[in-house]
This record gives C-alpha cells, structure tokens and sequence, in this order.
C-alpha cells in the first residue's frame, strides 16, 4: 500500500542526512560556533540508516536525496550510495557543498549515484568566503568541473539569495548557467539558520530573480512534476538552465511528496515540523521492520498540511537547517 497522508499525498521521496556536521559555516544555515552539532554516538549507523531505508523503498519511496550537514565529510558514504542503489532506489541524488567533490566524484558515480546538485552562493572568491566562511572558492569550482565532465545528469547548482549579501549576482548567475549549460536554482532563504537572523526583508523572492533574468535573455516555461519543489525556465535563445525554489512567497506544500530523515535518526514530515519521531529507539530497542513500518505510516499520516512561515504566529522549529537536511 503506498504511503500517504490524511491529505491524500502520496509521499515517494526521503532526504536522508547522513552527518550534521560540516566543513563550512555559510551564514544562512549553520553558527559560527564550531561545537555546534551532535556528539558523534549519536548518529544513525550506515547499517541503520540502509535498514530504514530498505524498509522505506518497501513502502513506495523512489527518490532518495543524501544530504547533511555535508555528507561528503561522513567516511563510507560512497558506500551507503552503493547499498541504496542496491535496495532499488529508482532515483538517487545528492546535495554537497562541493568542497570535496573533484576527488570524490569518481567513487560516487561507480557507487551508482544518479545526479547531484551542488551549492554555490558567489561567483565572486571575496563573497564566496563571507557566505561560507571558507576559502574554497576554487575547489568548488572544480567539484562542479568533475560533476559535469562525469556521468552525473543533471548537474544542478544552488544559490540561496540572501538581500544585502549575494542578491546582486543574479544575473551572473543566470549567465553563469548559460555558459556552463547547467542548471542553476535560486533558493529563497528560509527561517531555519542557526543564528536566527532570518527576516522577511532578507528573503529576494523567485519573481523578483524571474523578472530580472528576463529583463535581459526571455526565459521558456519547462513543464515539471507538480511535487518537484522547483518552477523550470530554460532560455528562448541558448543552453542552461533556471530553477526557482519559493518556499517562502509560494509555497508548494499542497503537492509535497517528502519525508526526512535525520543524521540522528528522526523522522521529519515537514522542514518545519514543531515534532521529529524517533526512529532510533525502535532500531535498537528490537522492533521488527513491520513494527517499524506501521509507526511510519501512522507518522506519515499525521504530515502537516503545509509550513506556516506566512502565518502571524509563526515560529521557526528548533532545529535548524544543518541539523534537519536540507
Ligand atoms: N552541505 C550541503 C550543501 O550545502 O549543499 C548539503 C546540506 S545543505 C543544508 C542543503 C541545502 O540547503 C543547500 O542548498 C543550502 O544552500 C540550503 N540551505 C541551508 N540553509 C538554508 C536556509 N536558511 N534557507 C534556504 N536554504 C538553505
Ligand atoms: Fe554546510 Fe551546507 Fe549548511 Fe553550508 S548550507 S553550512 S555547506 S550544511
């Protein structure tokens, strides 16, 4: 029986963050502060994490997105990918910062990873290190080379707009995607950074990125899936690509399809979800995979029907972005 909710939506993807720990600090996701994260003894297995998701591909999930916290700095990755690909995930993908992807993008692509999207916030080195609070300019770079010189299809890349920091690079970037014939996405920023700077005035909304692209090069409607969280554009007269994820100022949570599952091994219904459901402690307090799958269908079940980040009362979750999975 497919796993759905009391809204009648048929949920077929999983985030799986594998690690919340990260090699960078970008302003609008994780703290300055280096001690911020989980001890270690807490995080899922790769044993736990492939049992889940085992019993999960056995309830209709097809997509399979590993993440973090960056999931290239957890050791045996490569590895996981290879045992989800053998579970039978239709469509498996990852999200990194691209730090470590040049020399890793070998060993991802012979484990079976299908497609990747890499997150890029500058084309400019000086910016790149104020967003990431690192010097690794150059070596993303060279991730995004690797990806597009390997089997991996489609690369994607990913900009979050944060109003005062990189908004001005919209239309690089939109170059940047013609040039590289790639897709570049542009995120709305979202109330889920760790030092809770968030605000409405920071966030430069997917119409605002849509009208300046086309005030220079007309942009073409792609159709997509009505769960995909992106609105597609390619442009009337060239090669790229353009991605506009709205979370804030359109939400697309009446078609969402997505659980989550944390490094720590909770269950998450929605990014913004107030609550997460332990599944760790039914790993290793003995229950079988069926018990374990009628607690996710009753968690499932019980997704809310949309984030709230437009409501008056609206209050962000306690754990932030690095610590759910983007
Ligand atoms: N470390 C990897 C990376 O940066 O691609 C994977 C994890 S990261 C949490 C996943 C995605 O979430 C990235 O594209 C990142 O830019 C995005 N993200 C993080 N914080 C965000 C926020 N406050 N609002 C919107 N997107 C955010
Ligand atoms: Fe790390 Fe990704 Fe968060 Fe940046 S967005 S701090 S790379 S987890």
């Amino acid at each position: 029986m497919p796993l759905t909710d009391k809204f009648g939506r048929q949920i077929t993807d999983l985030r799986i963050s594998v690690t919340d720990r990260c090699n960078f600090r970008c302003v609008y996701c994780r703290s300055a502060d280096p001690e911020n994260h989980v001890a270690g003894h807490e995080l899922l297995r790769w044993d736990e994490f492939e049992r889940l998701a085992r019993i999960l591909v056995g309830m209709g999930i097809r997509k399979v997105r590993v993440t973090g916290g960056e999931p290239l700095v957890r050791e045996g990755v490569e590895d996981f990918i290879a045992r989800l690909k053998e579970i039978g995930v239709a469509d498996l993908s990852m999200t990194t910062n691209g730090h470590l992807l040049a020399e890793r993008c070998e060993r991802l692509v012979a484990a079976g990873l299908d497609r990747i999207n890499i997150s890029l916030d500058s084309l400019d080195p000086a910016r790149f290190e104020q967003v990431t609070r690192t010097k690794s300019f150059g070596k993303v770079m060279a991730g995004i080379d690797a990806a597009q010189a390997s089997r991996l299809r489609p690369v994607k890349v990913n900009a979050v707009l944060v109003r005062g920091l990189n908004d001005g690079e919209v239309e690089a970037f939109a170059e940047f995607a013609r040039d590289r014939d790639l897709i570049m996405r542009f995120i709305e920023y979202m109330p889920l950074d760790a030092d809770r700077h968030w605000s409405r005035d920071l966030v430069v909304t997917a119409a605002e990125v849509k009208r300046r692209i086309e005030a220079r090069s007309p942009l073409v409607p792609i159709a997509h899936e009505p769960s995909e969280t992106a609105r597609k554009y390619k442009f009337a007269d060239g090669r790229g690509e353009i991605g506009l994820v709205a979370p804030v100022s359109q939400p697309f949570c009446g078609h969402c399809s997505r659980i989550r599952l944390t490094a720590d091994g909770k269950l998450r219904t929605c990014l913004f979800s107030k609550d997460d459901h332990d599944l760790k402690y039914l790993l290793r307090g003995g229950s079988s995979d069926d018990e374990i799958a009628g607690a996710i269908r009753d968690v499932v079940a019980e997704k809310e029907e949309g984030h709230r980040i437009n409501e008056p009362d609206f209050r962000p979750p306690s754990r932030t972005m690095v610590f759910i999975g983007g």
